[in-house]
């Protein structure tokens, strides 16, 4: 299917066009890359390719609404953001499908879930800011008080992944604009429609032009621009580690302020006595939902060995009977990988698993999908492993593959959850309280859940350790980044 658009009166393929002082633009070099469709593997649309120029042109315009919206009232500010949530969840058919055909996720996970998330995420920071307040601190005794001011930045960046869209987008764009920040903004190349669609919204909704300026392009040319950008004195950034490293290279001399939420390798760590029908219901989401692309899936599942053949015959035949098909198809688990790239790299990881010495104990094998032959589509795969030390239990995959392996004792799961270089979560299955206290407390992770998998208050710090970022997103944590605090000291007679 091809989208068609039309600009200045002209039809064409649909273009993705950059979001700057409240309208719709062209990317100034007039350079367009492909966008694909990956169910089907084709071309659907084309995006702007911009660059540094662009990106300086959505700056001025941040810049020259800083002063206006920085000092809008609080209630205005929140009314806008409510109002941006309802147009969202107004247009949820069309914002799921153009996810859907954008990312390859199936339509009913975007239905149910990114898209509402995105409304969420707006709605939740619209009344946070009227709940966010800064400290007081009298010296008693001295005729001193001091104040804490929390001021926006100025103009800010973001910039997001294609895994979770508009769920991610808006993650960050939310309590940048609640704060009373100006904003140049990035999606991935990769799923760059919602991300446009979200202008028009916004427009709607009544966010003043340049306020919230969106550039689409490629990472190394619009979001390399946006990062080293002088006056963007912060950069929100979602993504992977090495791409993570790279923005703190660029963004350290100039001291700028970084939120990095980067990969994960995320453990599970079943133990015998756990619920065990609701564990193997939860961990089948935990490893495939969005085609086992989100950061926080448990890719490496360490089982007890009590149960360990138990879990290994029942977790397979589960795992088989999943359906990989069309994302459009309503009874479709398991939609399209990303890209092509994506693909192939999540496909190497499983010959490298044979090479190995791993034990593929189902899928490993690229899927045809009748009327959708060229997309990208992989069989949900688990493979066993006979050491953690391996490539496939130490590198991200983020893609329909998990690893399982047998432990014997709470100490050596710990020793395994613990010995990889990221730190982002980990799932703990146990009834034992005494256990969920020992465990949690020596995971080296940023979030820990106890007999549950992806379970989200918005008001909870979120974000990873080591090698999976630094900083935290989520309730006041995302709206203290946003903000820079200012002491005021007054002596009095
Ligand atoms: P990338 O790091 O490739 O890209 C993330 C974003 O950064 C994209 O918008 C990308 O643009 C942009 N980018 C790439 N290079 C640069 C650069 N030099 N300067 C500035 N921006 C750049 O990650 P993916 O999109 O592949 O996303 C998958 C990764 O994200 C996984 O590692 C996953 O674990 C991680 N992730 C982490 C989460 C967390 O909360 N910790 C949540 C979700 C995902 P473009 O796409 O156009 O190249």
């Amino acid at each position: 299917m091809i989208i068609t658009g039309s600009f200045n009166g002209i039809n064409y393929m649909k273009k993705i066009l950059n979001y700057i002082n409240g309208e719709y633009c062209e990317p100034i070099s007039g350079a367009w890359i492909d966008n694909f469709d990956p169910s089907k593997g084709e071309v659907y649309s084309k995006i702007a390719d911009s660059n540094a120029e662009d990106i300086e042109k959505a700056y001025q315009a941040a810049k020259a609404a800083f002063p206006s919206w920085s000092n809008t009232t609080i209630e205005k500010r929140s009314n806008i953001l409510l109002k941006i949530a309802s147009l969202i969840e107004e247009n949820l058919d069309s914002l799921a499908y153009a996810e859907s055909l954008d990312n390859g996720k199936p339509l009913s996970l975007a239905k149910a879930v990114d898209i509402p998330r995105a409304s969420s995420n707006f709605r939740f920071f619209g009344h946070a800011i009227t709940q966010f307040a800064s400290e007081a601190h009298e010296s008693v005794g001295l005729n001193t008080m001091n104040f804490t001011l929390r001021q926006p930045i100025g103009v800010v960046g973001c910039i997001s992944p294609w895994n979770l869209p508009l769920y991610l987008f808006t993650w960050k764009i939310a309590p940048a604009l609640a704060a009373g920040n100006t904003l140049v903004a990035k999606p991935s190349e990769v799923t760059p429609m919602t991300a446009y669609l979200l202008g028009d919204l916004c427009t709607k909704a009544g966010l003043p032009k340049g306020v919230l300026n969106i550039v689409q392009g490629t990472g190394p040319s619009a979001g390399q621009a946006l990062v080293a950008h002088p006056n963007i004195k912060a950069i929100s950034f979602t993504g992977g580690t090495k791409t993570g490293e790279h923005i703190s290279r660029t963004a350290a001399p100039m001291f700028k302020k970084l939120s990095l939420e980067l990969g994960g390798k995320n453990p599970n760590l079943i133990f015998a006595d756990c619920n065990y029908d609701l564990m193997l219901e939860v961990t089948l989401k935990s490893s495939f939902a969005n085609q086992g692309q989100i950061c926080l899936c448990g890719s490496r599942i360490f089982v007890e060995k009590s149960l360990y053949s138990t879990f290994k015959n029942d977790f397979v035949k589960k795992v088989r009977t999943l359906k990989v098909g069309n994302p459009f198809d309503k009874d479709t688990n398991i939609g399209a990988l990303v890209s092509k790239p994506h693909l192939e790299k999540v496909k190497s990881y499983i010959e490298l698993a044979k090479e190995e010495g791993g034990k593929i104990l189902c899928g490993g094998n690229l899927v045809t999908v009748e009327g959708s032959e060229n997309g990208y589509y992989l069989e949900p795969t688990i493979i066993e492993v006979f050491d953690n030390q391996c490539r496939v239990n130490q590198e991200e995959i983020f893609g329909p593959v998990v690893t399982i392996m047998p432990f014997e004792t709470e100490e050596e799961a710990l020793q395994m959850a613990n010995n990889v270089k990221y730190g982002l979560s980990a799932t703990l299955w146990t009834s034992n309280i005494d256990r969920t206290m020992r465990v949690s407390k020596q995971l080296e992770v940023g979030i820990v859940w106890v007999n549950t998998w992806l379970n989200r208050d918005l008001r909870t710090p979120f974000g990873g350790v080591k090698n999976s970022g630094i900083g935290r997103e989520g309730g006041f944590e995302a709206l203290k980044f946003f903000t820079e605090t200012k002491n005021v000291c007054i002596k009095y007679e």
